[in-house]
């Protein structure tokens, strides 16, 4: 494997007819480093790992394994892997001879193409499946194959876009765990491409928030969970209410909203609100319960969800809450709703 400390992107920008579909991209990727790209379609992601992956060239900016240029090479002086949403094997090739056949195609010597195929293999767990065609195999297994194919080059980068998409709930759990496993075992560095931000959440060690081309965030899973910049990033980290308030005092970075029409919450402030200011509370549901004393509200929809239950709930003003209840309301019923005061986040509102 190649040797490097860093992968940079700098300023990386991609028109398309005029318009940008990716507007200036700076990130640093430290070796073994996993970052997830992530956000709704249509934000830029694919461009970006396209970019990245020499199948698309900048419009703007450049790219750099340590002090050498890569976004001049052609995709395949790039010493990158490619895993994609649609598998992509070799159809009339078994399993064993789809994973060997970038080794063969550098001329290695026999034995370690051999041994080097029986270890990828072995990693994937497809030891009983090598001489089947990937037509017998199931979505999740021909994903293994072709995860193995690209890390069996030991390559500097391995680019994946949506790679568990065509899976389905059941396997794709799975599958991450797989994925998160082998990045363990193997260090690779990793960028990955989703609008799944659980996906995200759980397998990278740091997430790329993007929106109509733009970064909106870059940070840990714990950062982007507990801290998210805005509303947008909150609205795709589950901060399912996003409710429209007033600021009515302000304490450090503690501040009071309230509707005028009845809902008054305590959060904390991102950004520096002053009284008077129109702002959003993002609260996630989880953070919402019902209790004793607080907002009083209709149940509209109760969801089954495992241990919990989803609440859909609307207050005298019809203001909709998403909260959890552990035991059962019904639609019809009055509830009253509490939020913890620290899980209340209040954002400026407008577009940024
Ligand atoms: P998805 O999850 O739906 O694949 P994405 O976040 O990967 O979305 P991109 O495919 O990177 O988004 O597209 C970003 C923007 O660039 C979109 O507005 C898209 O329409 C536009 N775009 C992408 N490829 C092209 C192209 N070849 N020609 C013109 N516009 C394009």
């Amino acid at each position: 494997m190649s040797d490097f400390a860093e992968l940079r992107l700098d300023g990386v920008r991609r028109r398309f007819g005029g318009r940008d579909a990716l507007a200036g991209l700076s990130l640093t990727i430290r070796r073994g480093e996993f970052i997830a790209l992530l956000g709704p379609s249509g934000c830029g992601k694919s461009t970006a790992l396209n970019c990245l992956a020499g199948l698309l060239p900048l419009s703007e900016g450049s790219i750099w394994q340590d002090d050498a240029r890569l976004d001049t090479l052609p995709p395949e002086r790039r010493g990158f892997g490619m895993v994609f949403q649609n598998y992509a094997l070799f159809p009339h090739l078994s399993v064993r001879k789809n994973i060997a056949f970038g080794l063969q195609m550098r001329r290695l010597p026999r034995d370690e193409v051999r041994r080097r195929t029986d270890e990828a293999i072995r990693l994937v767990r497809l030891e009983e499946h090598a001489r089947k065609l990937p037509g017998q195999l199931s979505g999740g297994q021909q994903q293994r194959v072709a995860i193995a194919r690209a890390v069996v080059l030991e390559p500097s980068l391995v680019l994946m876009d949506e790679p568990l998409s065509n899976l389905d709930a059941k396997l794709r759990l799975e599958m991450r765990t797989e994925i998160r496993r082998l990045h363990q075992t193997l260090g690779l560095t990793t960028v990955y491409v989703t609008h799944d931000q659980e996906e995200a959440l759980s397998l990278a060690d740091r997430l790329v928030v993007l929106r109509d081309g733009h970064v909106e965030q870059i940070g840990t899973p714990q950062e982007l969970h507990n801290r998210p910049v805005n509303r947008h990033v909150a609205d795709f980290m589950g901060y399912r209410n996003l409710l429209p308030m007033t600021v009515t005092a302000v304490d450090g970075e503690r501040v009071t909203v309230g509707n005028g029409a009845g809902i008054s919450l305590s959060g904390i402030a991102v950004g520096a609100p002053a009284e008077g200011d129109a702002v959003i509370a993002g609260i996630r549901p989880e953070d919402l319960h019902v209790g004793t004393a607080g907002l009083p509200a209709t149940v509209e929809v109760v969801e089954y969800q495992g241990r919990e239950l989803a609440v859909e709930a609307r207050t005298a003003d019809g203001v909709v809450l998403h909260l959890r209840a552990v035991t059962r309301p019904e639609p019809g019923d009055t509830i009253t709703v509490t939020a913890a005061p620290d899980r209340v986040l209040v954002f400026p509102d407008g577009t940024s």
